[in-house]
């Protein structure tokens, strides 16, 4: 068995892990990130990048760094219910540095963020390899986490911080005994890719949510030439869903949207073909104990609504990377302190993107006559109202680049940090 000592041990290397990495190295700091997969290619994962995230990635040259793989920039949104279209969002509208969220299959995400780690003195990445045990020292402090890998492998890795980045399911998280809570929604969330339809080609890209009862499809355009589209099901229905002909998944798609349906029915051929997204949100109140801090879907996993997850995940890393890159070597005090400040900063955005996410689930439910009524009149008010849509998008999509540390950090600091962190071209 070996042991090795870094600044970071980092856990997980998805969005929120690998984002940390990459801060990491560029402001040289040492981390070692443990993955337990093989490979960060995944079909199905979160693939939306919400503005404030497009905007930390880019000012942080951390978008340019990975310009070579494709992204989509999306333009707007376009909400339908029943058939009309009820509420319709242009970002371009905002007015803020990065207006529009961006598309990007998440494995490029990764792969690109991973390149900048490997330009970082002792920054490197384990796959293969999963976190089994935290290693404590006599005092109780995480110390960092002993890793199992293939063949009865097993490693142990120390650093002055450990970080459960490790998802929704988080290991870290449970080892740790950090108390949490899980509240399921009442739905689950069916994907699937089909090709981008000649139909759509002559508008520009936005997303198409599309309601009827309390049926809701989200169409979301994305490279190359594809829409990746989700379907909310009942809790638990999906065993007795695919014990029905793939037709019925067509019929679904024809109801509410359907342009998509002759490509549905030359590419959807199988259930194989659809993954499906159980849907929960987790509450943890205290992310962090002496050396681990939790962040990410370990800290705070969200509901699909509006490409939350993966935004929050890469603001969480990027401010943590800020907090600790100057104090990571003080005591365990001040570095308990810096952890609650990075708590209770992203706690704040997070907590306002949960609540608008839950009121969304709630109207998503209506069924009833009154209630879709209701719903209408709510969509068609808030499309009528430049304030309505200036708060909610403003704090869903735009709250770290109207207000907080991270917006301080990067105009406050960044002659100071442009040394080691390089600040896009207009900076
Ligand atoms: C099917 C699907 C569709 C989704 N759609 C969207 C969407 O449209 N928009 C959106 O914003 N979000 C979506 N999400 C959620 C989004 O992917 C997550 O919010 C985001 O990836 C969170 O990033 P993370 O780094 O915190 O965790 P993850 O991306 O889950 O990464 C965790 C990593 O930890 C690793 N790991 C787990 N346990 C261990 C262990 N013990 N040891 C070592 N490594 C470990 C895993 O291999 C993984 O690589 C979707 C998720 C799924 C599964």
């Amino acid at each position: 068995m070996s042991e090795n000592k870094y600044d970071l041990c980092i856990v997980g290397g998805g969005p929120a892990g690998m984002t940390l990495a990459a801060f990491a190295a560029r402001v040289g700091l040492s981390c070692v990130v443990i993955d337990a997969r093989a490979s960060a290619h995944s079909e199905f994962r979160g693939e939306s990048i919400a503005p404030d995230a497009v905007w930390v990635l880019r000012h942080l040259g951390i978008l340019d760094a990975i310009a070579p793989f494709e992204t989509l920039e999306v333009t707007g949104l376009r909400l339908s219910d029943a058939g009309k279209q009820v509420l319709s969002i242009n970002f371009g509208d905002f007015s803020y540095p990065e207006t529009k969220p961006a598309e990007m299959p998440q494995h490029l995400l990764l792969a690109g963020l991973e390149a900048l780690v490997a330009e970082g003195s002792n920054c490197l990445v384990c796959r293969n390899m999963r976190a089994v045990q935290l290693l404590r020292s006599q005092d109780g402090s995480v110390t960092g986490v002993l890793a199992s890998g293939q063949d009865g492998y097993k490693e142990k890795f120390y650093a002055r911080l450990t970080v459960g980045a490790d998802g929704r399911h988080s290991t870290v998280r449970k080892l740790s005994a950090i108390q949490y809570r899980e509240l399921p929604l009442e739905r689950d969330f069916l994907w699937f890719k089909m090709t981008y339809p000649d139909a759509w080609k002559a508008d520009p890209l936005f997303y198409r949510v599309s309601l009827k009862g309390n049926q809701q499809a989200v169409a979301i355009p994305t490279v190359p030439n594809l829409v990746r589209v989700g379907i909310n099901i009942p809790k638990g229905s999906l065993k007795e869903m695919r014990s029905n002909d793939i037709t019925a998944l067509h019929d679904v798609i024809g109801s509410l949207i359907p342009t998509l349906l002759p490509v549905a029915r030359e590419e959807i051929t199988s259930w194989a073909d659809t993954r499906v997204l159980n849907i929960f949100t987790t509450y943890v109140k205290t992310w962090h104990i002496p050396g681990l801090i939790l962040i990410g879907d370990a800290a705070h996993t969200l509901s699909p609504i509006l490409g939350q997850g993966i935004s929050h995940a890469i603001c969480d890393a990027a401010l943590l990377a800020l907090l600790i890159k100057d104090d990571i070597g003080q005591d365990s005090e001040t570095v308990q302190q810096i952890l609650a400040n990075f708590q209770k900063e992203r706690e704040h955005s997070i907590e306002r993107a949960r609540r608008l996410q839950l009121r969304q689930e709630a109207l998503f439910k209506a069924n009833g006559l009154f209630s879709a009524l209701g719903r209408r009149l709510l969509y068609r008010g808030m499309n009528a109202s430049g304030k309505a849509k200036r708060k909610i998008w403003g704090d869903l999509y735009y709250a770290e680049q109207r207000e907080g540390l991270i917006k301080e950090y990067i105009e406050i600091k960044r002659h100071a940090m442009s040394a080691e962190l390089p600040l896009s071209a207009e900076e």
